[in-house]
């Protein structure tokens, strides 16, 4: 018997499933997916450690779902792809006896109308099968001020939990680059979210919904860098913890549910420790990316002599060398790559056998 349903989780059960990681010490994966290779990679490599996953969607990984030669002046493209990818994840997450946690990564005040748009389809989704698409969205309003942040959140988590969606926000920034959007040179303090603030939204968005999770800034950034240019400060999390747990009377509780982004390159130590003070999501697309990578590349250095003509190889001057260009090969070695190294992931996140 396993501990949670197959398939895609939402309202009640996505609560369930983070109080569980909290209880136990853990976080899931939450992995980026760009087409049904990194979908059915992030199930699969689950299925193999038998633990619940994450697949999340940029808008420009659902705009590249739904095809980069899609117009998208009005993130049409981003949420029609967005719409097709959890379609699939809907018909193929109980195939793999995996429980999946559907979500969408940040979104800007600028990108708003994707969520919109989300949203009016899963209005209308809910109204006729009773649950949503997604379990989750982001909304990354660290750009403006506290007050507007969450005030804007406010408003969506509303509008979310009348069908069963979770929140994910932003407080403070995370560093880097990803997605085209290029945070490596905001101002350093921006970095570090203080405690107060955390409490700040907190308490505001407690009132509409226990479903939603804090993405603080403690100094991560998206994408990999060289070892000492990154400066963690996962205190953060522990003090604004324990600052919570003071306001609400609650020591030892870990009210706050923290989603650790830029995960990537980080070095165990610090993933042990922000899980202790309460993180149970951390965001992984750096890593996998490269990954991905690496699967497609061996695989051309490996068969170099049978990819470079339609026909004739090492073994004969005749021979044809379909079996070895059909993109199935390339891409099979780059989720088989994807896979491994997600693996590795759920064993960092100390996250094997959850759904056991
Ligand atoms: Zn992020």
């Amino acid at each position: 018997m396993s501990k949670f349903r197959s398939g895609v989780l939402y309202g009640q059960e996505l609560m369930d499933l983070y109080a569980d990681a909290k209880q136990n010490g853990y976080a899931l994966p939450g992995v980026n997916a760009v087409g049904t290779s990194s979908v059915n990679g992030i199930i699969e490599a689950a299925a193999k450690v038998q633990s619940p996953v994450i697949v999340q969607l940029s808008f420009g990984g659902g705009h590249f779902y739904a095809g980069k030669s899609l117009k998208n002046d009005t993130m049409q493209a981003s949420a029609a792809g967005c719409i097709s990818a959890a379609m699939h994840v809907h018909q193929v997450a109980e195939m793999y006896g995996v429980p999946v946690v559907l979500h969408t990564d940040h979104c800007s005040l600028e990108n708003i109308v994707w969520i919109d748009r989300l949203l009016d389809f899963q209005e209308a989704y809910y109204a006729k099968h009773g649950k949503p698409l997604f379990s989750s969205h982001m909304l990354d309003l660290s750009e403006e001020t506290l007050e507007k942040n969450v005030g804007i959140c406010e408003k969506y988590l509303t509008r979310m939990s009348k069908i069963d969606i979770g929140l994910e926000i932003e407080l403070g920034i995370t560093g880097g680059e990803e997605d085209g959007v290029d945070n490596s040179k905001v101002d350093a303090s921006k970095l570090y979210t203080h405690p107060s603030e955390v409490y700040y939204a907190f308490d505001k968005l407690s009132k509409i919904s226990p479903n939603f999770s804090i993405a603080a800034a403690f100094g991560n950034v998206h994408g990999v860098y060289r070892p000492g240019n990154v400066k963690l400060s996962v205190e953060i999390l522990e003090n604004s913890q324990r600052y919570a747990e003071e306001q609400l009377d609650a020591a030892g509780t870990k009210p706050v549910s923290f989603v650790f982004h830029g995960g990537s390159g980080s070095s165990p130590e610090d993933i042990a420790k922000s899980i202790e003070y309460g993180v149970i999501k951390m965001n992984l697309d750096t890593d996998m990316q490269w990954a991905f990578n690496c699967g497609v590349r061996d695989y051309y250095q490996e068969y170099r002599d049978y990819v470079a003509e339609q026909i004739g190889n090492p073994e004969g001057a005749d021979l044809p060398n379909k079996k070895y260009y059909d993109p199935r090969k390339l891409l099979r070695a780059g989720e088989a790559a994807f896979v491994e190294r997600l693996e590795q992931s759920f064993a960092d996140l100390n996250c094997i056998g959850r759904n056991k």
